[in-house]
């Protein structure tokens, strides 16, 4: 590639990267007080931040968004990221969501096999190094899985732990608008719109699992910790790689 197609290339980068940056900051400012529902509605009706993805674990809150999502428009491009250790309940469970809320656009995004056979071929990665193993079953195929859009959707709140106290509704994350409509909501607000459109509970948050991952990854917690104190307990790794 010759220095001026490099050059070229570069500033388009940056006049992008401008752009994204400069929306963000406006999205921000035009939705500081809106609801959860109506930050869907702007992003996926108006799309306000471009074509754009939710992104869900169907784990333990996940009925929320879902719910949110599918009023608003049910053929939501949903990624779910099958790493292939998932718990077998959150598999039923999402079967569950999808029917009953009528999602048409779900998603499974697998990790590349040859890169699993070269660097996790037991299956046990997770126990030796899993900041590598986020990264090949959920970190990469994310990345290529975003290729075309915007922007993505994340279910994360300010409650779940201490690092997500400031999380805003708009992100840029330096390739993509990341776009939190539930930032702001409590726990309780959060069984409150469960409770009112009955929606089904992830089997496990019976058995202690507020907040729900990996099974090899993920543990029960106490009252007393934060929602998210039982995913990579012990470890001193609180993300997966995804947020960060
Ligand atoms: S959460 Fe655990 S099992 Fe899942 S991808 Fe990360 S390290 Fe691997």
């Amino acid at each position: 590639m010759s220095a001026t197609v490099l050059q070229l290339k570069t500033q388009h980068q940056y006049q992008h990267d401008t752009m994204r940056a400069d929306l963000v900051t406006e999205l921000a400012a035009r939705y500081h007080d809106a609801s959860a529902a109506d930050i869907l509605y702007a992003v996926l009706q108006e799309k306000v931040a471009g074509d754009v993805a939710l992104v869900s674990s169907f784990g333990a809150e996940s009925s929320v968004l879902l719910h949110l999502a599918a009023q608003v428009k049910p053929d939501t491009p949903i990624i779910f990221l099958e790493t292939g250790k998932h718990f077998a309940q959150t598999l039923s469970h999402k079967k569950k969501l999808i029917n009953e809320f009528g999602l048409t656009n779900v998603l499974e995004i697998k990790p590349d096999q040859a890169i699993i056979q070269e660097n996790d071929l037991k299956g046990d990665l997770w126990r030796h190094n899993a900041d590598q193993c986020c990264d090949i079953r959920k970190v990469q195929p994310l990345k290529a899985a975003l290729t075309g859009f915007d922007g993505w959707i994340t279910g994360r709140k300010q409650f779940q732990n201490s690092a997500r106290l400031r999380l805003p509704f708009f992100e840029d994350s330096g390739t993509h608008i990341k776009v939190n409509p539930l930032a702001r909501l409590s726990l309780e607000d959060i069984t409150t719109y469960m409770e009112q459109h009955n929606l089904p509970q992830h089997p496990l948050v019976a058995q202690g699992f507020p907040s729900i991952g990996c099974w090899p990854c993920t543990h029960p917690v106490t009252a007393d910790e934060d929602v998210r104190a039982g995913r990579w307990r012990g470890q001193g790794k609180t993300e997966c790689g995804i947020h960060l």
